[in-house]
């Protein structure tokens, strides 16, 4: 094979590769890929270039102390959830989850706690399926009782109140 940088011969090897993510640098081990001695560039497979960035991913979570891709899977599906109803449940954008999922997207780490919440407490994800429900309707009946016009123009006020 050619270096297709500089023209020289490839050598194939599984040495550790060293690669910059986030500024930081990861050395990942168990990658077959082909080298260039003349101007030290390398070269890999597409499949092994996923498990690369699918390595690389994983360090970085453990080494910031953040669910890899594969947990935050396994935290959405023993809540039986679909991607779109962890996405609302989270409160992010459709498609943040299959983005962290496949470690396209670092989750940050607030969502990163809220996941393991969601995950180990008993009752966090019913409260915050709760959240979701009331909101509007229920800050609405509260802001009415200090507008004087609204007030005066909503005859079943008293019928407002929830429960
Ligand atoms: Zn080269």
């Amino acid at each position: 094979m050619i270096c297709s940088e500089c023209g020289g011969s490839l050598r194939e090897t599984m040495e550790p590769i060293v690669e910059e993510y986030r500024g930081e640098r990861f050395s990942v081990s168990g990658i077959r890929h082909y080298v260039c001695d003349s101007c030290g560039s390398y070269e890999l497979l597409a499949e092994d270039a996923d498990l690369l960035s699918q390595k690389i991913a994983d360090q970085y979570a453990a080494r910031h102390e953040l669910l890899t891709p594969a947990e935050i899977r396994g935290a959405r599906k023993s809540l039986g959830l679909t991607q779109i109803e962890f996405e609302r449940l989270l409160g992010v954008s459709s498609p943040t989850c299959s983005r962290w999922e496949n470690g396209a997207v670092q989750q940050s780490k607030s969502n990163d706690r809220l996941i393991r919440l969601i995950a180990n407490v008993p009752g966090a994800r019913e409260y915050l399926e709760r959240l979701g429900k009331v909101s509007t309707a229920s800050y609405e009946a509260q802001l009415i009782p200090f507008v004087p016009s609204v007030r005066s123009v909503t005859p079943d006020f008293e019928n407002i109140k929830e429960g």
